[in-house]
């Protein structure tokens, strides 16, 4: 198995491990490895790092929050530059985010001022800065992930980066509270190209999230979904029994278990390992 959606310590956040524990417990169930993620700070290094230290296949990236600026083409330059496998849109500090009452880091600390991020149709004036990562995205074969941003941010993002010629599209737990897509919606994003990722968090963590909800989720992804754990949460299993968890409750729901397998191993590790 491959989980394409993990957190560790340290982080702004406290989390259940650190890199080295969350990696040796993906030693320990058999997984191939796993993409390391923070809403705060690029992961490139650490997942190099801990990629050394285990033989597993462990790849990083950078989210586009506040600590960058937002949609920063020099940030993600030097992430993908130094190893990075993933751009995270903005998260934390997406606007959906903000609306939706969510954290961010801003919150804990005022003197930062508070500032949330969208791109076009919402924000026309980002259109520049996302093409330039659009084009580096492209040039460094990356995937291009959606994070926080809303559904009419996703169409756009995904048509403008198969214009650019982007191929690995994740389009990040788009049934979750944000950007909250239905599974209607879904099924339009698995047909324009991305991969439909749904988390053991949503299962774990989401307010009024069923296990009918996220099968009719699975269903309109088809062969485009990816399960991955976000985990990394104190109160979360650890991210590979997270996963089992989420496997086993879609299982419940009259889902084929192969297919579910699959969407946590052999489809996220060709999303993200360089070809
Ligand atoms: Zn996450």
């Amino acid at each position: 198995m491959f989980d394409s959606h993990v957190h560790a310590a340290p982080d702004v956040l406290p989390r259940i491990g650190d890199d080295a524990t969350i990696a040796g417990a993906f030693e320990t169930s058999g997984h191939t490895g796993f993409v390391l993620k923070a809403h705060y700070e690029s992961t490139v290094g650490r997942a190099h790092a801990v990629a050394t230290a285990t033989g597993l296949d462990v790849f990083g990236g950078i989210a586009l929050n506040q600590h960058v600026g937002g949609v920063n083409p020099t940030a993600v330059a030097a992430a993908l530059g130094t190893g990075g496998r993933v751009v995270w849109m903005p998260t934390a500090d997406a606007h959906t985010q903000r609306a939706a009452g969510l954290p961010a880091l801003c919150l804990h600390e005022p003197r930062l001022g508070s500032h949330s991020y969208a791109i076009p149709p919402v924000d026309p004036s980002a259109a520049a800065a996302v093409d330039l990562v659009l084009d580096l995205i492209v040039e460094h074969d990356a995937v291009l992930a959606t994070g926080h941003l809303s559904e009419a941010e996703c169409r756009w993002l995904a048509a403008r980066a198969g214009d650019k010629g982007v191929t690995r599209l994740l389009f990040t737990h788009p049934s979750y509270t944000v950007p909250g897509i239905q599974p209607a919606g879904v099924r339009h994003l698995a047909r324009i190209g991305g991969h439909i990722e749904i988390t053991a968090y949503q299962l774990l963590h989401q307010p009024q999230c069923t296990p009918a909800l996220l099968a009719r989720v699975a269903e309109a992804a088809g062969a485009k979904l990816v399960l991955s754990s976000d985990g990394g949460q104190p109160d979360s299993p650890m991210p590979p029994e997270a996963v089992t968890q989420l496997i086993d409750v879609l299982a419940g729901e009259g889902l084929d278990r192969g297919w579910l397998k699959a969407a946590a191993a052999e489809v996220p590790h060709e999303l993200f390992a360089p070809a």
